[in-house]
């Protein structure tokens, strides 16, 4: 299968997954950053970002 840079950004650049419960969270990686997110399923903060398996 080919892979797509941008099509690889585009998935996976806002894409969050929470340490806690594997939830899969998106959100601008800004937010993050700035600690304004939650994962709306365990309310941890810790969270990483999609890509890197
Ligand atoms: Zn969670």
């Amino acid at each position: 299968m080919v892979k797509f840079p941008e099509a690889n950004a585009r998935m996976f650049r806002n894409v969050f997954v929470c340490r806690r419960c594997k939830a899969k969270i998106r959100t601008p990686n800004t937010k993050v950053i700035a600690g304004k997110v939650k994962c709306r399923r365990c309310n941890s903060k810790v969270l990483r970002p999609k890509r890197k398996k």
